[in-house]
């Protein structure tokens, strides 16, 4: 973890999350209470676990209730009160987008070079499409002779370059909009840090620094919560699931 994102503290009500309509859009909302303050960071996994949520208004609720909301509340009004609320279509979007690009990056680690929703119509365009549950995904790039130098040296028909070009432009998108640099008191000093504005900022954070990196991250077989692993044999999250596995497989449980 690197120290910058230490510095993330963010709330969560006491109370939890629900979901409200309005205007006939679904929105995120709490009731007035108590809050807790979380370090959601300290979940090194959290990016995986927010990247695999169904596009579900339930797992949003579950989600939240445990992290917070992302932090891209707008205000409506109910009952002639004007209330901060989250949209939901919010949640599908980041999720969605994360969804796309952590599988991505999970593909080139694992030395894919050829990417099926790159293609190239003539040899200056480029059109990635990608369609999953969250929606659609669109992007078209140009590579003509007007293009960007890093850009006109994309080979004609690979989709490898084209992709990574994909996922470093979704991925700073959100960075640029929801991470900030600021100066932070450090051992009785000043000094600049990048800090997330909120929990979607620091989950694509997060993530962002796993990309070109060796990370291992994998699903516990027991609950299925993601975790990082030293050894290539580790297949479960913690003792206790270690420990339940076993027992379970000699029939003690
Ligand atoms: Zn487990």
């Amino acid at each position: 973890m690197t120290e910058e994102l230490l510095f993330f503290a963010w709330q969560v009500p006491d109370d939890g999350y629900r979901v409200i309509r309005s205007g006939g859009r679904s929105y995120l909302v709490s009731d007035p209470g108590l809050w807790s303050t979380i370090r959601p960071l300290d979940n090194g996994v959290l990016f995986r676990e927010f990247a695999n949520l169904p596009n579900d208004a339930d797992a949003f609720v579950g989600f939240a209730n445990q992290w917070g909301h992302l932090g891209v509340a707008e205000n409506i009004t109910i009952k002639r009160k004007s209330v901060p609320a989250e949209p939901l279509s919010a949640w599908t979007y980041y999720v969605g987008c994360l969804r796309r690009l952590v599988d991505m990056r999970d593909r080139v680690e694992d030395g894919h070079r050829e990417f099926k929703f790159v293609r190239w119509p003539d040899k200056n365009h480029i059109v990635i499409r990608i369609e999953d549950e969250f929606g659609e995904d669109r992007l078209k790039i140009d590579v003509s002779e007007d293009a960007p130098a890093r850009l006109k040296q994309f080979t004609y028909s690979d989709t490898y370059e084209p992709a990574l070009y994909y996922l470093k432009l979704r991925t700073d998108k959100v960075l640029r909009e929801h991470v900030s640099p600021r100066l932070m008191w450090s051992k009785g000093q000043l000094e600049t840090r990048l800090v997330p504005d909120n929990l979607v900022g620091a989950i694509f954070y997060q993530f962002s620094r796993t990309v070109g990196r060796k990370m291992n991250h994998r699903a516990c077989e027991r609950c299925g919560k993601w975790f990082e692993y030293q050894r290539g044999t580790a297949r479960y999250c913690s003792n206790t699931c270690r420990v339940y596995a076993s027992q379970q497989r000699r029939g003690l449980t």
